[in-house]
């Protein structure tokens, strides 16, 4: 039986990654042209005749001092937002396109590194990215012509790696602190034997390294205009910003490791040299640090109200968690005992390690269809568990691993959360509201059905939108939530009188993919939405905002 291998690939914000698991069973970064782990996630859009050639990475990331214009970074903040575009040479490229080129050049890397074809991919998300963002990422993939077996969570993939270290996963909880260039996840996770449970997750996707460089750019340049009154300021120029830009991030790295580092800040003719000292970094820098000691503090919160109240470990990942200040925060605020292991690479690994299981769970399938011992187009679960364990036995050395391994990898069941909460629009005293049916952290899957009423004697459709959270805590505004998709439920003869009983149920699987069906007594067939990847959601537009629901949310 032929096997694709499933690559791994960490799509972060400012650095991406891409890993495989070698045939020693042992994830295994691939390193770039460059010979780097981990590659810019930035693309330099260069003219070339007619046509616009793409460089991503590196060389990219220096030519955006220089060609600002022509440089697209920190495009994953923009995942899912429909009207965003970079314009390239007068071109439009939007979120999926430019990571799409950010998705083939890892590809390209890897390629060359194994000298085999890449095709079936695991991409990572953040754990708070909403349905738009999911779907946004696997566009990006099938827009770099990838075949993209699955879209798992970062810190997911984290455990993965961290529990797979260990033999496989043995029975502890987990958080998952990661702080990267430009997003933040904190989350809660049980690994025990057969199951990685996300209990709790929480993050912010305008939070990462990129803010404590810019908060250093802007210290440097009070520094440098103080010393140099009659020079201006760096800022105003956006080359010398460009500089500054990367003299801060160097300072940041080096300042992990020293306590103070000098910086050369030019601008207009002049130069100044500023002492930066750790201290006086982390002292601009201790608002940032803290949102993301809150949003722990939340998610450590919600972990207990759902019974979980001991961490045994904090994994830190992400590039700026190797700040000496992120581990002593969190111990001194929780008396958490940290771990920085592998923090720019664990989840790529982790990544491969779940494609790897993919890989090996649809080897086994095919296997057990081929002997008849299961019917096509079947799942796993319904396999005798001796026919699993001989099949998964027999694919293992195939795949460097130990019979215990493999059994454990496919028998391993990830349980998520969803990140954000659901709901319809409904009304309530007069005013349009947003009711929610499924709320952050709730286990997945999710089945919720809920009785709304007919707001008019003879109402002869009924308007469902449906929405996905849209701010970090539930608003009931309708405004500040983000109608994900909409439809009427049409056909009710007249006759039914006012408050008539609809009954909507809002479905959330594993996948994350939603289903919302509503059911009037005098309808034939219930309304039924099914959001799928590929279908374009609405962001709401004002007009939209107002109209008026056809639901009451009390009789
Ligand atoms: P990631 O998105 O996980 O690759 O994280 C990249 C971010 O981590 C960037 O903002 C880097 O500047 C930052 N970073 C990488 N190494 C260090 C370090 N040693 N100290 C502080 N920040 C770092």
């Amino acid at each position: 039986m032929a096997r694709t291998k499933v690559f791994g690939i960490d799509l972060g914000t400012t650095y991406s990654c891409i890993a495989q698991v070698d045939e020693y069973g042992r994830p295994d970064v691939i390193r770039n042209i460059e010979s780097q782990p981990t590659t810019p996630s930035v693309v330099l859009f260069d003219e070339s005749g007619d046509d616009t050639s793409f460089v991503v990475g590196a060389q990219a990331k220096r030519q955006a001092r220089i060609r600002p214009d022509d440089v697209a970074s920190l495009v994953k903040r923009h995942m899912g937002e429909s009207d965003w575009r970079f314009v390239g040479h007068g071109e439009e490229y939007s979120a999926p396109s430019v990571s799409s080129l950010v998705l083939k050049a890892l590809a390209g890397d890897a390629e060359r590194a194994t000298g085999g074809p890449v095709t079936d991919v695991v991409i990572t998300v953040p754990a708070y990215f909403g349905d738009e963002e999911r779907k946004a990422t696997k566009l990006a993939g099938e827009l770099a012509g990838l075949n993209v077996v699955d879209i798992i969570n970062e810190p997911t993939a984290a455990a993965f790696s961290y529990g797979f270290a260990q033999e496989g996963p043995t029975g502890s909880t987990v958080l998952v602190y990661d702080l990267g260039g430009g997003t933040f996840d904190t989350t809660v996770i049980t690994l025990s034997e057969g199951a990685i449970t996300v209990v709790a997750t929480d993050g912010d996707h305008e939070l990462g390294g990129a803010d404590w460089d810019s908060e250093l750019v802007r210290y440097l340049a009070q520094r440098f205009t103080e010393a140099q009154p009659d020079a201006g300021d760096p800022l105003d120029d956006v080359y010398d910003e460009q500089e500054l830009l990367t003299s801060a991030e160097d300072a940041k790295l080096a300042l992990s490791g020293r306590e103070s580092v000098d910086v050369l800040v030019v601008h207009g003719g002049r130069r100044t040299s500023v002492t930066v000292t750790r201290a006086s970094f982390e002292e601009i820098t201790t608002p940032l640090l803290q949102r993301t000691v809150d949003l722990t503090g939340k998610v450590l919160a919600q972990a207990r109200a759902r019974g979980v109240d001991k961490v045994d470990i904090c994994l830190l990942v992400g590039g700026m968690s190797k700040m000496p200040a992120v581990s002593r925060r969190l111990s001194d605020q929780f008396g958490l005992l940290t771990r920085l292991a592998d923090p720019d690479l664990a989840v790529a690994k982790g990544a491969a390690v779940y494609g790897q299981k993919k890989e090996l769970e649809r080897f086994v399938i095919d296997d057990l269809v081929a002997q008849g011992k299961l019917a096509a187009g079947q799942s796993l679960d319904g396999v005798a568990p001796a026919d699993l364990v001989k099949a998964v036995s027999e694919a293992a050395s195939g795949y460097g691993l130990s019979t215990g391994a493999a059994v454990d990898l496919v028998k391993t069941k990830v349980t998520n959360v969803t990140s954000r909460g659901f709901g319809i629009f409904a009304e309530d005293g007069g005013r349009a509201v947003a009711a929610f049916l499924a709320h952050q952290n709730d286990a997945l899957p999710i089945e919720v059905t809920r009785t709304f009423y007919t707001v008019s004697a003879n109402q002869t459709e009924v308007d469902i939108r449906v929405f996905e959270q849209g701010t970090a805590t539930e608003s009931g505004q309708p405004g500040d939530n983000k109608v994900i998709v909409a439809g009427e439920l049409t056909g009710i003869p007249a006759g039914h009188p006012r408050g008539t009983e609809v009954d909507v149920t809002f479905e959330m699987r594993r996948d994350q993919t939603i289903t919302v069906t509503a059911r009037h007594p005098g309808a034939t067939d219930p309304l039924v939405l099914a959001i799928t990847a590929g279908v374009g959601s609405t962001a709401m537009r004002d007009e939209e905002k107002a109209k008026v629901v056809l639901l009451k949310q009390r009789a």
